[in-house]
């Protein structure tokens, strides 16, 4: 016989649909909060119910915005031919605050992973597609030949590589069906700094390799 509330019971359950929140830690959380003042549990009930209701998804790029298009597909000052796909919404906020980034994005919302029943299908893929065959329309009216830049900075673990793959060759196919001068390039994921190259995993490695830059030439 369960001796709690139902009204704990349920919270729990919520707190146990979240990504990394286990058994022990959701009823830590909702112990905690019958400690919290009413008010407050108004506010962070109202922001969980907002989330959804107070944005919507950029019908270009896909991030997740307050209006449509997102204030980065809309800037003037944004080079709308440089690419950069990315799995989250997150992703687009960690390359943004190195401020060194002027091209537009494309948001995922995940990554191909068959173990998960995550297939192509399941993420913005074909969206992307669809976007750079009107890129080149647009282009092609102004008889303006200029080339695409797509930057794949999926993440580095398995999935993210096999979605990189097959973006890679659906990006090929589709540019020489329309004749469309594209430039893909894979973010250059160094070893952290101190890293021995000893203990540095197959794909740091790998990736290190690939991204090396020239440091003299005689
Ligand atoms: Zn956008």
């Amino acid at each position: 016989m369960n001796i709690l509330p139902k009204a704990v019971i349920h919270l729990i359950e919520s707190f146990e649909r979240l990504p990394g929140i286990g058994p022990k830690t959701a009823q830590r959380l909702a112990f905690y909060l019958l400690h919290v003042p009413q008010e407050e549990l108004d506010r962070f009930a109202n922001n969980i119910k907002g989330i959804k209701t107070g944005t919507v998804l950029c019908n270009i790029c896909k991030n997740v915005s307050e209006r449509d298009p997102c204030a980065i597909c809309q800037g003037e000052d944004r080079d709308k031919n440089t690419i950069c796909v990315v799995e989250q919404p997150t992703d687009v906020l960690s390359i943004e605050k190195t401020g060194k980034y002027k091209g537009v994005y494309h948001v995922l919302h995940g990554a191909i992973d068959p173990l998960n029943n995550i297939g192509p299908d399941e993420l913005y893929i074909s969206d992307l597609l669809k976007r750079l065959s009107h890129a080149r329309y647009r282009e092609s009216s102004d008889q303006t030949a200029s080339t695409i830049e797509i930057i794949l900075a999926t993440n580095t673990n398995m999935e993210g590589e096999a979605t990189a793959m097959y973006l890679t060759k659906q990006l090929r196919g589709q540019s020489t069906m329309n004749n469309q001068q594209l430039t893909i390039s894979r973010l250059a994921h160094g070893l952290p700094v101190g890293a021995d190259i000893e203990y540095a995993d197959e794909i740091t490695l790998s990736r290190a390799l690939e991204g090396r830059t020239v440091l003299l030439t005689t």
